[in-house]
């Protein structure tokens, strides 16, 4: 492709190397580039940075030398997106006026493939996972990229062009993308968020609209018709305008009526028949619904999918049933906004699994959600902070234990057929975990130590 020739003899600085930077590097190798790598990880404990060198490539650990801009002229930035705009290394090359790029511009330039690219404050891994199901379960050709999978530049690199590259974008990757063109763009909601990186909401705001700025006439543009954000940020589009809505009938898109999802005014599945639950998903349902009749996906493909997917891992994801009570995962739950969500999803009595590392916030933001639960087993340096709460809202059953495992064997001691038992925690998982997800894991693997 001509666009890959202009990486050519070009001299060109990686910055920060994780996963993204080291694939972005290797790829511009490959395309011809003079590659400058600078990593804050010293070099001894950097894997990455070792590999690289070995491979021959000029590699700066350990600090952010500005120095390098002298003695190299470099015609680009690669930034990892986690990187902050006050860095040195960023400051010094928008002083001199180098463009400065993360991945996803890379991965555009790489390939003729189409993108989807998902964006919004929350829902992102939700629904671009089921855009790419539903695309599989019509065998269409399909990628996926983002922070479940592999780097959108290192999918890129290896697509075809009539793939669909199906990619989740933080606004940190969208910010300062010049030509990267989503073929179907959705942002699925705009709250304010990440304004310690982006400083404004107007700047996070311009960010999520590279999703949509740079469309043509052929283009389209996937709009939460409930977000008023999201549908003033579309007017930057110049094609198709699909939308969706929970809340208001939709001629063009999707939307629910009489307990049924449509799409087009045509009935899709009927709500009882999804398996994955809460209103918040469903919202992520008919984004992911607008986006694969763009691709031409059947009824029955979609079907298939909501019949059957229930949740991408540790996002209220469904672990099992077992005499009459179901388990779900909801590891990803660090807050209470996400909490909440959780809570609103069901109908029946909840056993709440709940507790972590304690930010020093209280839990009040919880209490008008709490009307389905019945037991609190709590843990972590938040449990003395649940038990308050449960007492305050006159729950009877609370149960403090020592870890996820003991949780999972209270909870169920508790229980009752019927019952719904989630792992919702509320909380960062730092103080007895390593992560999310190894907090979910042993949640998945108590549940089935039980049955
Ligand atoms: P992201 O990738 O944007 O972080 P995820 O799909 O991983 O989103 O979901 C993270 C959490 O955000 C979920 O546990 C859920 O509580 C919440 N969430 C998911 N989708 C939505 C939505 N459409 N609106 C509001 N909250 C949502």
């Amino acid at each position: 492709m001509e666009t890959k020739k202009w990486f050519e003899k070009k001299t060109i600085l990686v910055l920060g190397l994780a996963k993204s930077g080291f694939a972005a590097a290797k790829l511009l190798h490959q395309n011809g580039a003079n590659v400058v790598v600078n990593d804050k990880q010293p070099f001894k404990e950097n894997y990455a940075a070792q590999k690289l060198q070995e491979a021959g490539f000029e590699v700066i650990c350990g600090d952010h030398p500005i120095s390098l801009f002298d003695t190299n002229s470099f015609d680009l930035l690669i930034k990892n997106p986690g990187i902050p705009y006050e860095n040195v290394m960023v400051q010094e090359a928008l002083k001199r006026n180098i463009p400065i790029w993360t991945e996803i511009e890379l991965a555009y330039l790489l390939t003729e493939a189409r993108f989807i690219g998902i964006t919004g404050s929350n829902g992102k891994t939700t629904t671009t996972t089921l855009i790419y199901e539903m695309l599989k379960a019509d065998h269409k050709q399909a990628k996926i990229a983002g922070n479940i999978g592999t780097v959108a530049c290192e999918v890129a690199a290896h697509a075809e062009k009539d793939d669909w590259i199906v990619t989740e974008l933080s606004s940190f990757q969208l910010m300062g993308t010049k030509t990267f063109r989503a073929n179907i763009g959705i942002i699925l909601n705009v709250v304010d968020a990440h304004l310690d990186y982006h400083h404004t909401r107007q700047s996070y705001e311009q960010a999520k609209q590279a999703v949509y700025k740079n469309q043509l006439k052929d283009d389209t543009a996937i709009i939460n018709a409930d977000d008023e954000t999201v549908c003033r940020l579309a007017e930057a589009s110049s094609g198709k305008k699909v939308y969706f809505s929970l809340t208001q009938q939709i001629e063009n898109g999707a939307c629910i009526k009489n307990e049924t999802i449509y799409f087009n005014q045509n009935p899709i599945i009927e709500r009882k028949d999804v398996v994955l639950p809460g209103a918040h998903n469903l919202e992520n349902i008919l984004a992911a619904i607008c986006a694969v009749k763009q691709a031409g996906v059947s009824n029955e493909a979609i079907r298939e999918v909501l019949t059957t997917f229930s949740g991408v891992k540790h996002r209220l994801q469904y672990v099992a049933e077992f005499n009459g009570r179901k388990f779900y995962n909801d590891s990803k739950a660090t807050n209470l906004l996400a909490t909440s969500k959780a809570l609103d999803a069901f109908k029946q009595p909840v056993i709440l699994l709940a507790g972590g590392l304690d930010r020093g916030n209280e839990l009040d933001g919880l209490k008008e959600h709490m009307g389905n639960v019945k037991t609190i087993v709590t843990f972590g340096q938040t449990a003395g902070k649940f038990q308050k709460l449960g007492r305050e809202l006159g729950i009877h059953q609370i149960k403090r234990v020592d870890n996820v495992e003991q949780a999972v064997l209270e909870a169920y001691k508790l229980s009752e057929a019927n019952d719904i038992i989630l792992l919702s925690p509320a909380c960062a998982s730092w103080d007895q975990f390593k992560s999310f997800e190894d907090r979910g894991d042993m949640f998945i693997s108590a549940v089935h130590m039980l049955k």
